[in-house]
């Protein structure tokens, strides 16, 4: 048995009368609208009582005893739903809301893009019970923890050691107040001004994590790198090199795609001086780095991957690839990292034969 859908219209749909009879839900945004006829002020209640909170057989049994034939309802909820109005929530993404009804608010404006199918209820239930790691409380890994978290992500955890930089301050990220303050405590109060009731607890190390990102900038030469890859930790790059922002490959160990040290390894075939260059590029505590622009468009970007992965998307655009976008125009480029053949991951091994990577790199 399918557990029972709760329709859901977001308390920002309009629903403006045409006349006594004729209402239209929608259609001022360029998506598709509806015209719903008869539409008396027992149909323009029943539409606004569409709040997610209730099975939809409690919807119709509500309209029922208010005077709306069952017919009129089902046809009603079916004329939403094609026209993408409606979002039908799962029993279990109410159970996962935090208590309050500042939490509800907050939950409220949220759910619209994490069930935005039919078929998708529960998302938000997965993405309340999902656990992520942001390896730096970089320009761009604090304010991904912070989106992500006002995402609905029920544990974030910020890992750093060092002390806040005046340079690290960015829209959504450490404050200019923070700097001197350790940057895990300076990123963990950024998360709760978006977020307040987010888990920010440190994982056990044999914890289950959903996904680590990691966001300082040469993270491939890590020796975090490999122990995520043995644990078989998802792991995806978050990060700015320069004033390029670079999001990806998403790593899945065991899964289709290369891996970071298969992306080594493109380097080092392109230039054998590489590995030597790698490693004083990770050992170096890099300054802080991006534009305000460069640090938070790769944040979103990285968050839409994450939310991605956790969502249970198929093929996420950054598995075996990276996006980069840089100023001014920040239009994301994909640029291509296939399994290499002489990597230990034996990614090569799973995938069909294809071409090299994209070529500049
Ligand atoms: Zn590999």
């Amino acid at each position: 048995m399918t557990e029972s859908l709760h329709p859901l219209l977001p308390a920002a749909t309009p629903v403006l009368r045409l006349d006594d009879d004729l209402l239209q839900v929608g259609g001022v945004d360029g998506r598709a609208g509806l015209r719903v006829q008869p539409a008396g002020a027992d149909v323009a209640a029943l539409i606004r009582r569409l709040d997610g909170q209730r099975p939809e057989r409690a919807v119709r049994a509500g309209a029922v005893a208010d005077g709306v034939p069952a017919a009129v309802v089902d046809d009603l909820l079916a004329g939403l739903r094609s026209a993408g109005l409606v979002h039908d929530l799962a029993a279990a993404d109410l159970l996962a809301a935090d208590p309050g009804p500042a939490a509800r608010a907050r939950a409220a404006v949220e759910l619209p893009a994490a069930v935005p199918a039919p078929g998708t209820g529960g998302r938000w239930r997965a993405r309340r019970q999902s656990a992520v790691v942001v390896e730096g409380a970089t320009r761009v890994g604090t304010p991904l923890a912070a989106v992500l978290a006002a995402s609905g992500v029920g544990r974030v955890h910020v890992r750093d050691r060092g002390p806040t930089r005046a340079g690290d301050a960015v829209v959504g990220g450490a404050a200019a107040g923070d700097e001197g303050r350790p940057r895990a405590l300076a990123a963990a109060d950024a998360v709760r001004r978006a977020s307040p009731l987010t888990d920010l607890r440190p994982l056990a190390p044999e914890a289950a994590v959903d996904l680590v990102v990691l966001c300082r900038p040469w993270a491939a030469a890590d020796p975090l790198t490999a122990a995520l890859h043995r644990a078989g930790t998802p792991h995806l790059v978050a990060t700015v090199r320069g004033e390029t922002g670079i999001v990806g490959p998403l790593v899945v160990p065991g899964a289709a795609g290369g891996c970071l040290r298969c992306a080594e390894a493109w380097r080092r075939d392109d230039d054998p001086a590489w590995p030597r260059l790698a490693a004083q590029l990770a050992a170096a505590d890099a300054a802080p780095t991006g534009s305000t622009l460069t640090a938070l468009f790769t944040a979103l970007t990285a968050a839409v991957q994450v939310l991605a992965h956790l969502d249970g998307d198929d093929d996420p655009v950054t598995v075996g690839g990276a996006l980069e976008m840089r100023p001014p125009e920040f239009l994301p480029r994909l640029r291509r990292w296939p399994a290499h053949p002489d990597c230990a991951c034996g990614a090569a091994r799973r995938s069909t034969p294809g071409p090299g990577p994209d070529a500049d790199r």
